[in-house]
């Protein structure tokens, strides 16, 4: 198959994305904040460097030949299975953020009428959209076949969750007190507990 359908299937994703983000986050507009935390520097750093591994480099793979050192020739059925896992991740944070509602937020804060949720995707991961992140990543790396997407992308996603989850959980922890550490107990953090 020609490499313009892998490429045209990976911006068609995007702009839906950049559709849903827009629409979620207008949604939040009327969810105003109680409490915003400073956003220390390395969560800055962390979220461009998300940005760069999940649209700035992708984008320059698929418009330029800069990166074309780092093309893996990768079988069809592989290229399939990263077109169809793409999708799926995308899916995924529609889910997300049809659960997470007018909570949603980019920045570290408790909203007016912030409400713990705790079903849907929640009800598995307290961070679902960042588990999403790592579908996306691995399953981008495929579906442009681009070995430099591929360790990008899984270095950005650690390096992300690193210093983007605990404070995030320490802001949770704060609002809703023994409310988070129970829903904490039954769930996983960024991978579903395994139930032996
Ligand atoms: N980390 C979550 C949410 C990302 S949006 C995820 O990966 O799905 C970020 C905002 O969501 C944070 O400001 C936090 O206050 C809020 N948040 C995180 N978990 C939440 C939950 N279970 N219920 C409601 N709000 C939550």
């Amino acid at each position: 198959m020609s490499e313009t359908l892998w490429e045209t299937a990976f911006v068609i994703g995007w702009l839906s994305v950049l559709g849903m983000r827009a629409y979620y986050a207008r949604l939040k507009k009327k969810n105003r904040p109680e409490i915003s935390y400073r956003t220390p520097p390395y969560i800055i750093i962390a979220v461009f460097g998300i940005l760069l591994a999940m649209l700035v480099i992708p984008m320059l793979v698929i418009f330029t030949s800069w990166f074309a050192l780092f093309y893996l020739p990768l079988s069809i059925s592989l290229r399939a299975a990263g077109l169809i896992g793409f999708f799926t991740s995308i899916f995924l944070l529609w889910w997300v953020h049809a659960s997470l509602g007018t909570n949603f937020s980019q920045k570290l804060e408790i909203l007016e009428n912030h409400q713990l949720i705790t079903d849907g995707p929640y009800k598995y991961v307290r961070h679902p959209m960042y588990s999403q992140f790592l579908l996306w990543v691995v399953f981008q790396g495929l579906l442009l076949a681009n070995s430099f997407v591929l360790v990008l992308g899984i270095a950005a996603w650690v390096f992300f969750c690193c210093v983007r989850v605990p404070p995030e959980e320490k802001i949770m922890r704060k609002k809703f007190g023994k409310e988070y550490d129970q829903y904490a107990l039954k769930t996983g953090c960024l991978f579903p507990k395994i139930k032996c």
